[in-house]
């Protein structure tokens, strides 16, 4: 969808060049549950100011996207009817605006957090969506190799633990990982699909705005998986 390129090789080179001196300090430091590979070098500042300068870059050459930017900011200022509402993962490799194609502003409603689950706060997110906003559908957007899903794998496989409120996040998804656990192909995927459908089923029965509207054929709730190698969203049932 991009034509331009909009982060620039000079920044590409720039992240990759601080790679092995974080390695070195990531071999040492990185907790047993993170993922493989070594964290980012840039230090808080500098990741508030590459936020910044993406901004700049996105207010003052919108055109680097096809997407014509600038247009769309303008049009939905006052207004927003999103027409999908996605739960997706925190995942930095799965932002719904650039996976379902390059939507802009005004278009998706999205709630995230690691496993894409839905708490309180997601439900009333979704409810807002459904019910006040006028989004006809709502997507459970899970992926392939999710690290809090293999968290709550590791926890049926190896009772591991986790520090702070992450062992209390991935809680939800120990149930569909009891439930697939010894069926063939990967675990941590059968569980990441599972969990989705899972959610996706019981959202109606969590809320009766929800329920209500697709009761009325107002509202549409499927789950799909993301492939992290592929790009592919394949829908569940
Ligand atoms: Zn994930």
């Amino acid at each position: 969808m991009c034509e331009g390129n909009a982060v620039g090789r000079r920044d590409l080179l720039r992240f990759g060049a601080g790679v092995f001196a974080a390695a070195a300090f990531a071999a040492a430091m990185r907790p047993a549950y993170a993922a493989e590979g070594a964290p980012t070098s840039l230090t808080s500042d500098q990741a508030l100011a590459e936020l910044k300068a993406g901004n700049e870059r996105y207010m003052s050459h919108p055109e680097v996207c096809s997407l014509d930017l600038a247009k769309q900011r303008e049009q939905v200022a006052g207004h927003q009817a999103p027409w999908a509402t996605i739960i997706a993962c925190s995942d930095s490799r799965v932002p719904p605006e650039l996976v379902f194609g390059g939507h802009g502003l005004g278009e998706l409603f999205v709630a995230r957090n690691a496993g894409n689950l839905v708490d309180t706060a997601t439900l009333g997110t979704v409810e807002y969506g459904a019910a006040v906003l006028g989004s006809p559908l709502i997507v459970v957007l899970a992926h392939t190799n999710c690290g809090a899903v293999k968290a709550a794998c590791d926890v049926v496989l190896k009772n591991a633990t986790y520090p702070g409120a992450i062992g209390t996040m991935i809680e939800p998804i120990l149930p569909a990982a009891l439930a697939v656990r010894g069926e063939s192909g990967d675990y941590v995927n059968n569980t990441a699909k599972r969990s989705a459908l899972r959610t996706a089923e019981r959202l109606p029965a969590a809320s009766t705005l929800i329920s209500g509207l697709v009761k009325d054929g107002k509202l549409k709730i499927v789950a799909g998986i993301y492939d992290l190698q592929s790009g592919a969203v394949t829908y569940l049932s």
